[in-house]
């Protein structure tokens, strides 16, 4: 999550030794660790939650922002001007953002919802005003505050992301840097800053410190496929290796509670890849069915009833094949002892009720 933070040691660390961090870093294996695959049947509402807001995210362009490729991911340097004002109990100032993605063939976010991963992920990192570092605020509890939302594939290019990635390029390889104008960095987050999960989690690298508050956004961004591919393609770290799937699989909760934002709707899993319809050109909702309704009870849909209906009449089969096959196989003892009933051998009811 921060590189920077590399604690005392300074040891290197990569993805490829993910099981080894908390041998250099021991709080990598603690209790309160993130990512996590948030369960949305087992989120507890939280009335007080209110919307997150900004303040100082439209940066001017005649301000300069430094965008480096450190071999983990690609960071943008940001002002201590930019702060989340509400939504957090205290005032917390920008410091950086950075993504996590995968490749072609893997989605690449860390944080789940369900089960579901999702092609990349945004980190927008803020500390604590109270402290006069990101360093230092990174070691107190509730020193740290994390704005993340998922990144997946729409139809439309996103013309909000552009100021980034037309950049991309010039950070190719890595320990790269190059300075880039400033642009409205809310574009790259949600519209909705209101429906939100929240937890109290650590940096997803190490030294994984435990003192992220993490804020995980319910509506989405959607990058065209061109976009994306460039976000998973472009970067490499050293000997001209491809910088990919640069996330952390998710950590335990150890009875950490999930808190949301919102009356989250009883959703089943999604499939890998699945995009729920959008609400808007370039983003889209985790839980498309409170945006339509925002109702309390959870209702069911069309797939559900159909699969009930199909479930109860395969069920009925079943049961009258059984009692068939059981009627028959009596009727052939009764008729012939030397008779076999291989023929009902083959498939027993059981074995087709899934
Ligand atoms: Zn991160």
């Amino acid at each position: 999550l921060i590189s920077s933070l590399t604690g005392p040691g300074h040891h290197h660390w990569s993805y490829q030794d993910i099981l080894e961090w908390d041998k250099d870093y021991p709080e990598c294996g603690g209790k309160a660790q993130s990512p996590i695959d948030v369960d949305t049947q087992h989120t507890v509402f939280d009335a007080q939650l209110r919307p997150i807001q900004l303040s100082g995210y439209n940066l001017s362009t005649a301000e300069t922002l430094e965008l480096e490729n450190n071999k983990h991911t690609v960071v943008l340097k940001l002002p201590g001007t930019m702060k989340i004002i509400g939504g957090l109990p205290e005032i917390y100032q920008a410091a950086q953002l950075h993504f996590h993605w995968g490749s072609k063939s893997n989605p690449g976010s860390e944080h789940m919802v369900n089960g579901r991963r999702f092609p990349g992920e945004i980190h927008v990192v803020h500390y604590n005003s109270e402290y006069t570092s990101v360093e230092k605020a990174a070691n107190h509890s509730g020193g740290l505050a994390v704005l993340a939302a998922f990144i997946e594939k729409g139809p439309d290019y996103n013309e909000g992301y552009e100021p980034l990635l037309s950049h991309l390029e010039a950070v190719k390889d890595g320990g790269q840097i190059t300075e880039i104008p400033g642009f409205d960095i809310s574009r790259l987050l949600p519209q909705r800053l209101d429906r939100y999960f929240r937890y109290n989690g650590s940096l997803t690298t190490p030294p994984c410190l435990q003192t992220v508050n993490w804020t995980i956004f319910n509506q989405t961004i959607r990058l065209s496929e061109t976009q994306l591919d460039l976000l998973e393609d472009t970067l490499h770290h050293d000997h001209d290796q491809l910088l990919q799937e640069n996330f952390r699989d998710p950590q335990k909760l150890n009875g950490r509670n999930v808190l949301s934002s919102f009356k989250a709707p009883v959703v089943g899993r999604k499939a890998a890849g699945e995009a729920p319809p959008s609400d808007s050109d370039d983003s889209s909702s985790l839980n498309p069915g409170t945006d339509a309704h925002g109702e309390d009870d959870p209702q069911l849909g069309t797939g559900d009833m159909l699969a009930i209906i199909f479930g109860i009449l395969f069920a009925v089969t079943a049961v009258a094949f059984y009692v068939y096959v059981r009627k028959t196989r009596k009727r052939n003892h009764r008729s012939s002892d030397s008779k076999s009933n291989v023929i009902y051998k083959a498939a027993t009811a059981e074995e087709n009720v899934v």
